[in-house]
């Protein structure tokens, strides 16, 4: 893909048109209607389906009964559930009504919960019964929060069900979604630790959905033409409680793609569902591609109708790419790179594979900087430094935090990505490291900040600075270097056994407890991680 560039900015390839209403829900809702009856989703664990008309039919039906409850544009309104039919309908309803739809990871604990709903404050909640008690409880000393919404059935909550809201049937023609000001209003906040700190909630707007929806049919239109095939089905495997699974499986939606969807991850199913429904498409982690690569179970079927397997959300080396390709006869593996902070997808790799090991060129309307991190001057090719990108994806903010916001900002409004990286004469990126605090377990996120908080509230630690050691299966696994209060004996085993009971799985501490006398600190205080991680390579190098 021939790019711009000039005074070392890298420039994607001109922007593409959005419709002039700028929204996001009404973008959908025209899709929807024009697909009619057309399968729009297959969940692969009971073969059910969903056409287009059903999924409009039981948006606006829910919208109505929504309003009628009470809720109003800018109203946040949070959902935690795996992915199911009820996902897709709940989130457009929120969205036609204005409201802003807040996704929570169906495996957080309370902490995790209460955290998020201390930022975004719902009105309302959806929830599935597999995580309906947590949602609960986090919500009972909440004012704000005024209906708990249940998918499915599960008596054990005082809540409303949606099977009841979605019954009565209203008519798609006479309903009107709430006008929205795309550019400025929030459409959804998503969470992301940034490059410090805790998680924090990024607000994302309509616009910001709708450009990442053109780029999607841009770079898939692209792709079909260069070699010359057809994408008719896709398979979304990734939680749509995370933003990359979220906007893609709208995006591929609204491209009159079928969508056959994974309830959770389970290897034969993934494979079987490629197998049985001849699967064109699909967006995967790193770790998946090593699966692919790797795992015993995947000569055993016949994967070869996949002719676009997207991966993105963390580095995905150019051996295991090639290494799928090998073994799959599935093609080229296109990595893409991108963050929260910028609506997932900057930079997508277009090539034939012969670019591997690049997470490709800016997306349309981009510039990307690279900046050296000691004189902040831009760099050009083939020198590492800081990325910095800008774009009609870069976020609206981190909710009720403008200090943060305006921090990852700089004068000429491009947001820092705290990864390092380099882009080569032709304009291809590649990423080698990170340099913010951020840790990623098979494409989660985890905020070493938000262990260390942790782990300090144990009395028998002292100090402690968590780091992630490499793992090519998983991406990295969160270890805890500690220094325990002088006089306590704690094990390494009990100090994960308390990590686990507090957070969700992705951050319990895989990598283990190293004990140490002392953290290594700056002279104010801040953990030096860059030591803590040559600490760490010292001590496996030395097993
Ligand atoms: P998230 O907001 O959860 O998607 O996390 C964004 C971060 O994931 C980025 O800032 C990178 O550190 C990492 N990431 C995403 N895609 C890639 C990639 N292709 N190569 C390397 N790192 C990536």
């Amino acid at each position: 893909m021939a790019v711009f560039k000039h005074n070392n900015i890298v420039y994607g390839p001109e922007e593409r048109p959005i419709p002039a209403h700028l929204s996001f829900g009404q973008f959908v809702f025209d899709k929807l209607k024009n697909a009619g009856d057309n399968i729009a989703q297959i969940c692969a664990e009971t073969g059910e389906s969903v056409t287009y008309r059903t999924i409009l039919q039981n948006s606006v039906n829910l919208a109505v009964a929504l309003q009628k409850l009470g809720l109003k544009k800018g109203d946040v309104v949070a959902l935690s559930s795996e992915n199911r039919f009820e996902f897709t309908v709940a989130s457009l309803a929120i969205i036609y009504c204005g409201g802003v739809l807040s996704t929570l990871n169906v495996t957080y604990s309370s902490g995790e919960i209460s955290h998020i709903f201390g930022i975004t404050k719902p009105k309302f909640i959806f929830t599935s019964p597999i995580t309906a008690q947590n949602m609960y409880d986090c919500s009972q000393d909440l004012p704000h929060v005024e209906k708990i919404i249940l998918f499915g059935e599960y008596d054990v909550i005082p809540a409303i069900f949606y099977n009841d809201l979605v019954k009565k049937h209203v008519n798609v023609d006479d309903f009107e979604l709430v006008d929205v000001n795309g550019v400025d209003d929030t459409v959804a906040v998503m969470c992301s630790s940034g490059t410090t700190g805790l998680p924090k909630g990024v607000m994302l707007t309509h616009v910001n959905f709708l450009t990442l929806c053109a780029h999607m049919k841009y770079y898939l239109e692209t792709s079909q033409e260069r070699k010359n095939h057809k994408v008719l089905s896709g398979l979304s495997l990734i939680p749509w409680f995370h933003a990359y699974g979220f906007i893609t499986s709208f995006a591929v939606m609204c491209l009159n793609i079928k969508i056959v969807f994974l309830v959770r991850f389970d290897e034969e199913q993934f494979l079987e569902t490629i197998q049985k429904y001849k699967i064109n498409m699909t967006t995967i982690v790193p770790p998946l591609a090593v699966f692919l690569a790797k795992h015993p179970l995947v000569p055993k079927y016949d994967l070869t109708s996949l002719n676009e397997v997207w991966c993105g959300a963390a580095p995905l080396s150019k051996e295991i790419q090639a290494a799928v390709s090998k073994r799959t006869g599935i093609g080229f593996i296109r990595q893409g790179y991108g963050l929260t902070e910028v609506t997932m997808a900057c930079c997508v790799d277009l090539t034939n594979g012969e670019k591997m090991g690049s997470c490709g060129t800016p997306a349309p309307g981009m510039r990307i900087k690279v900046l050296d991190t000691e004189t902040n001057a831009k760099l050009g090719p083939g020198k590492e430094g800081e990325i910095w990108i800008k774009s009609p994806l870069g976020m609206k903010g981190y909710m009720g935090d403008k200090a943060s916001s305006d921090a990852l900002v700089d004068k000429e409004g491009y947001i820092r990505t705290g990864d390092i990286g380099y882009y080569d004469d032709e304009g291809y990126f590649y990423i080698v490291d990170r340099l913010k605090e951020l840790i990623k377990y098979k494409g989660f996120q985890v905020a070493p900040a938000e262990l260390e908080a942790l782990l300090l509230r144990h009395a028998g630690v002292a100090d402690c600075g968590v780091v992630g050691r490499p793992d090519e299966a998983v991406g990295e696994l969160p270890v805890a270097f500690v220094v325990l209060q002088p006089g306590v004996e704690l094990s390494a085993d009990e100090i994960v056994a308390y990590v686990a009971s507090k957070v969700s799985p992705a951050k319990h501490l895989r990598g283990g407890v190293i004990f140490v006398e002392e953290i290594p600190k700056n002279p104010s205080g801040k953990i030096l991680r860059r030591e803590l991680r040559k600490m760490l390579s010292i001590k496996l190098n030395s097993k």
